[in-house]
């Protein structure tokens, strides 16, 4: 099981951030077959590296990063520096980042493929609008066909050691807990989505083993139903993250 916990723009403080760190190192023992991922902000992402003492199945991950590795590109954050720097893991297309920031597709696509080059775990999130989710299943595949093939643009050119770092999110806007107050998806129909992405990885994209996350409110209380379904790798989890209880209790039922 892969458990990412992103703490976007939180907390403010830095040694909230510890403690939350030293929580979270507390929790992946008691989930020895998972593997965690902390992506904090950059400005505790680095500090806390340093911190040292790495726990054997918890690694970093950056919620953000470029497609070049130097050059005029002010505010920027590098692929290969961030590798270098000890993250192995970077979110990508978060939802948050296309509605605040204008990320678009082919932003994401250049990202993306970048990311896999230097050997970074690009975690992929696609997900639908409220608007198609109600439009129904066919919709919903559709949507997230094309958010695939133009952020996968140009992959076939990558080894397969290379593509097989790529990590999908299927998270449906709707559902992450900021926008529907908590309420996750119904597992069975994110199971079926995750079932389709998966699919397609294999038939056009030639990725063996794909794996795909789900997020969107998961928290303590539902991840269970969301285990009972074999197609889900993991989940990315963004307000429970937050609250060092619930962050441990998902460690521990992951197991
Ligand atoms: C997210 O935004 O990536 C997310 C999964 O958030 P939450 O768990 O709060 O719904």
């Amino acid at each position: 099981m892969l458990l990412v916990f992103n703490w976007k723009l939180n907390p403010q403080n830095f040694n909230q951030a510890v403690k939350l760190f030293e929580a979270m190192k507390t929790g992946s023992k008691k989930a020895k077959n998972s593997v965690i991922v902390i992506c904090p902000p950059f400005e505790h992402l680095f500090r806390i590296l340093n911190l040292g003492a790495k726990v054997s199945n918890l690694y970093f991950g950056a919620q953000d990063c470029f497609w070049e590795n130097s050059g005029s590109y002010t505010g920027e954050i590098s692929p290969l520096g961030l590798k270098t720097a000890g993250v192995d893991y970077v979110i990508l297309g978060h939802s948050e980042r296309r509605q605040y920031l204008d990320e678009t597709n082919e932003m994401i696509n250049k990202k993306l493929i970048s990311a896999l080059s230097f050997g970074l775990k690009p975690m992929l999130c696609l997900g639908e609008d409220e608007k198609t989710h109600f439009q129904g299943e066919k919709a919903v595949n559709s949507f997230l066909k094309s958010q695939l093939v133009q952020s996968l643009l140009g992959a076939e050119r990558l080894s397969l050691s290379q593509k097989s770092n790529l990590i999908l999110v299927y998270e449906p806007i709707w559902a992450i807990s900021d926008n529907s107050g908590n309420l996750a998806d119904n597992p069975a129909d994110a199971a079926a989505a995750i079932k389709y992405l998966k699919e397609i990885l294999v038939a056009d994209y030639q990725l063996p083993i794909p794996k795909v996350l789900y997020g969107g409110s998961v928290n303590s209380k539902n991840i269970a139903d969301f285990l009972k379904y074999p197609e889900v790798d993991g989940f990315l989890i963004g307000r429970a993250s937050l609250n060092q209880q619930q962050a441990k209790e998902i460690m521990a039922i992951a197991g």
